[in-house]
């Protein structure tokens, strides 16, 4: 369906989609733009809509009142609490209730749920009003040089279903909404102008009213009234009304200044003049940004076209020429300006983001994060402001909202600490892209868009720094898309493949849930599919899911394997094939209890150590995903650097004395609003529940979660809870392996077994290994000291025999000397090498050996040898033979290869004797 055939469906009757009693008793008049055709009304008569108006009120505000961003707020929410809204709290910017979404990007997303690609609403209260952060990245490029693009603004939601009690339809919206222009900000009716427009989302469709003042668009009431397409619609049975206002722009028109930044960034815009000492040409600026802001004409349209950037230097140039000034002067005295409006912005986002739980990374929504953190990195850099630390610009933000968001206090310390670890990272990366930069242009190979993703993914190297660095020439247009596509590929393959043949059948009754400890039971036959898969009308079995390895056991007596779960139905997979099953039999199915018993704890201590994690670690760890077996399990979570050992202790204390507690286990279901309202979005750490009901798994005081696993009754029944491993798997991704019970003493025995059989080589008992081990140690190092001390002594004497073994060439000039021997070390060679070619000038000395997975090459050429051939050269040319590379000065190389190529050392050492004959004669 189009935009453009819904255009005129409802333009076609505007008494119907449009038109509210309040346009009559006012006065406002259907007119249309005699530029776009777009349809409006207003009481003054004007020739075009509000598209194609400059910003009147930048210098010349047309409200009666003075509101700065936390006062129109406290105003706005004043307003609406007369007008009988509820005002809720904001949601997390960071979106776990939707798979499809890294962040809320308005504030309806907050009550939308999608179920079988649908979307539901889910409201905690009706009507209500939130005042929502929202994250968008898709113009980040404007944000701080446009004075009106943010990378995350305050959306104030008015949201009400019309048919639940306390909704309302179209007519008493927009009455509440124009009070809230007129008498909240002041604004005169002559003021406003309603634009008609329509909106469609998943299925769903409606119109919708913008309302502009003086060509600023301060809100959009859309009314979602339809389901289905244009040809074939009904009326929804919940008609929901999402009116959307930026408090940027509601607070701006009512101050007026040059950009939106100074009204919303409270007391930080200033701060940060004033610590910048940028003071400059305050006429310049007010007069620069106003233009800038506001809407030049048709530059309106290409500033907000996606291209970005050029068409702002576009605008710039125009306004220079305005000015009359050059376009450099003019860019000398706004860049601070352009600079302390991008990073107030960043920060703020950064400061929601992180308080919410996410981390700055390479993967996912974190990308953006990061983008943004290095962005500002750079440019207090380039501004060379060094004494300028986010950190510090965090708190005045902090300072400033908390009026308005409370909950930012309590995790100032954690998003600075986030910010220090995150600048230092840049610092290190940076070095590491500028290299990899480098090395490309002097490459000079045009890379595709896969090394770009593959460079993107594995090092960290964005294409905004290549660009940047000039290593290539422009970004490709696709690259985002086709990283996301790359992402959206590995998630379709892990999903399930459907299985033919389940249609039809009822849902299984999951006698799992019903009673967890009960493993043996009879069902009927209902299905029987290729001879190996059946379908019963209940089982015991728990399926494959949520990171939880199957049941297995016996149906009779036939083994069953796999166990998984396609919509309802529960699909049971047989070891063999069989023709002794059939639709109707009453089987009698039997569980591995103890497989099961395992798995089970092993789930429940995913729980216990997950918010181990959080407690210890800071509220950005998260579950990133989870692997629960029978022998151990596996925990992913988001953190941002690899654990020290203090950090694995602690947490494995936590874990632990949560065990000797003993708290109870309870599982509750409640439906998914209840689940939310009661335990906020942390239930979600598996992802999005697509579920009306939610099944709430509570270790009392420790650990709130959604999940459909199977969990012990109380936490005691772990007995002890070991971490044997934690990795950072990748960035921002910490990994933790882990044993439970039974499987932690399997593990611990298993360690003394092996400390056992230590001791007894050590000739000591398994308490007093440590001590012998330093001890010996000692002898060790002693018995080191005395070789070298030798071999300083022996080393001339050895140096002239290698002078009279060595293999004169052809040409008489040089003597090779080679030695392949595994039992001498880097220590002899370098010792006896140096002294033999201090001995004979003309020597070359070549010494080969292996060590573990490596093979090592020591090269030494004496002061006349060096002169024919250089030592760098033999090293190198010896250790590409042998797999691997080498290099050098003329007197001293060295190299090495890899283990694989022992067998052709012997061949290496002749070719490249060869070549040394070569290289003298000539
Ligand atoms: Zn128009
Ligand atoms: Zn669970």
């Amino acid at each position: 369906m189009g935009k453009k055939e819904l255009t005129s469906l409802f333009s076609s009757d505007p008494d119907r989609y449009y038109k509210v009693p309040l346009f009559d008793k006012v006065g406002f008049n259907r007119q249309a733009c005699t530029r776009c055709g777009k349809f409006f009304w207003s009481i003054v008569n004007k020739e075009s809509c509000p598209d194609h108006e400059s910003y009147g009120f930048i210098n010349d505000p047309p409200t009666s009142k003075r509101l700065d961003y936390v006062h129109a707020w406290k105003e706005i929410e004043a307003y609406f609490r007369s007008k009988n809204h509820a005002i809720i709290s904001r949601y997390p910017v960071v979106c776990r209730w939707r798979d499809d979404l890294y962040f809320t990007i308005a504030s309806i997303v907050n009550f939308q749920r999608v179920m079988g690609g649908k979307v539901v609403f889910e409201l905690p209260a009706n009507p209500l009003v939130v005042p929502q952060m929202c994250l968008r990245f898709n113009d980040v490029e404007n944000v701080g040089l446009s004075g009106r693009h943010y990378s995350s603004f305050c959306m104030v939601g008015q949201t009400c279903n019309a048919d639940l009690p306390g909704g309302y339809w179209k007519d008493k919206c927009v009455d509440i909404d124009y009070e809230m222009l007129t008498k909240v900000l002041g604004i005169r009716p002559e003021e406003i102008t309603f634009v008609e427009d329509v909106w469609m989302g998943a299925g769903a469709f409606g119109n919708s009213l913008e309302y502009f003042v003086r060509g600023l668009e301060l809100g959009n009431a859309v009314f979602t009234e339809f389901e289905g397409d244009e040809n074939n619609f009904h009326i929804m049975k919940n008609k929901i009304i999402d009116m959307g206002a930026g408090l940027e722009r509601l607070s701006w028109i009512t101050m007026g200044t040059p950009t939106s930044y100074e009204c919303s960034f409270g007391t930080v815009i200033e701060a940060l003049t004033n610590m910048t000492g940028t003071f400059n040409h305050p006429e310049v600026i007010g007069k620069y940004f106003e233009i800038m802001s506001g809407k030049i004409g048709e530059d309106y349209v290409m500033l907000n076209s996606s291209s970005g950037m050029r068409n702002i230097n576009t605008v710039r140039s125009l306004i220079a020429k305005n000015m009359g000034m050059s376009e450099d002067v003019l860019a000398r005295i706004i860049s601070p300006y352009e600079a302390i409006y991008t990073v107030a912005d960043h920060t703020r986002t950064l400061l929601f983001a992180i308080a919410d739980g996410s981390l700055p990374s390479n993967v996912g929504g974190g990308y953006n994060l990061r983008i943004i953190l290095r962005r500002s990195l750079s440019l207090l850099e380039r501004m060379g402001w060094n004494d300028v630390k986010l950190g510090t610009i965090t708190d005045l933000h902090i300072d400033y909202l908390r009026q308005m968001y409370p909950e930012l206090e309590e995790h100032r310390d954690d998003i600075k600490t986030i910010l220090e670890i995150e600048s230092e990272r840049y610092v290190g990366s940076r070095e590491r892209m500028s290299a990899l930069a480098t090395y490309i242009s002097g490459a000079r190979k045009k890379l595709t868009i896969d090394d770009l993703i593959k460079m993107y993914e594995s090092d960290g190297v964005t294409p905004e720094y290549l660009l940047e660095s000039g290593a290539i020439q422009s970004i490709p247009p696709n690259f985002y898309t086709k990283l996301a596509e790359l992402h959206s590929e590995q998630a379709a393959r892990q999903s399930q493949k459907p299985i033919l043949g389940l249609e039809g059948l009822p849902a299984t009754r999951l006698l799992y849930y019903e009673d967890e400890t009960n493993h043996e039971f009879e069902a009927t036959v209902l299905k029987v599919i290729d001879n190996k898969f059946v379908v019963l009308d209940q089982t015991a079995f728990y399926p494959r899911g949520g990171g939880q390895e199957p049941d297995k056991g016996k149906l009779n007596s036939l083994e069953v394997v796999e166990v998984s779960k396609h919509g309802d139905v529960v699909l049971h997979e047989l070891r063999n094939t069989t023709n002794n099953l059939n639709e109707g039999n009453i089987i009698n199915g039997k569980v591995d209890a103890q497989r099961r018993n395992s798995i089970t704890k092993h789930h429940t201590s995913t729980h216990i150590l997950n918010s181990a994690a959080r407690n210890n670690l800071g509220p950005w760890v998260w579950q990133n995903s989870a692997y629960k077996d029978e022998d151990y399990g596996r925990l992913d979570i988001t953190h941002h650097s690899a654990l020290t050992k203090e950090e694995i202790e602690r947490i494995e204390k936590s874990a632990n004395e949560i065990i000797t507690q003993n708290l109870p286990v309870s599982i509750n279901v409640y439906s998914r609003g209840e689940a939310e309202q009661k335990y906020t979005f942390r239930i979600y750490q598996g992802g999005a529940a697509p579920s009306n009901n939610i099944r709430i798994v509570n270790i009392e005081g420790w650990d709130i979660e959604a999940c459909g696993g199977t969990h012990v009754r109380r936490t005691g029944e772990l007995g002890l809870v070991k971490i044997t491993k934690s990795e950072r798997i990748q960035d921002g991704v910490v990994r933790l392996e882990f044993v439970a019970a039974k499987s932690a003493l399997n593990y611990l025995q298993g360690l003394e077994n092996s400390l056992n059989t230590i001791a007894q080589s050590l000739g000591t008992s398994k308490e007093k290994v440590v001590e012998s081990i330093l001890k010996r140690n000692e002898v060790t190092d002693l018995s080191k000291k005395k070789i070298k001390a030798i071999l300083r002594k022996v080393s001339p004497l050895i140096a002239k025999s290698v002078s009279l073994e060595a293999k004169i060439t052809p040409g008489g000039n040089t003597k090779i000397y080679s030695i392949y021997d595994d039992q001498l070390d880097d220590e002899y060679h370098i010792s006896v090498g140096e002294k033999a070619v201090e001995h004979d000038k003309s020597l070359i000395y070549i010494a080969v050996f292996t060590r573990g997975e490596g093979i090592s090459v020591i090269v030494f050429a004496g002061d006349n040898a060096s002169k024919l051939i250089k030592a760098g050269t033999v090293a190198k040319e010896i250790s590409i033979r042998l797999g691997g590379s080498g290099g050098g000065s003329e007197r001293f190389g060295q190299g090495g290869g890899s283990i694989k190529y022992k067998e052709k050392i012997n061949d290496a050492l002749l070719s490249v004797e060869e070549l040394v004959v070569r290289h003298c004669k000539e």
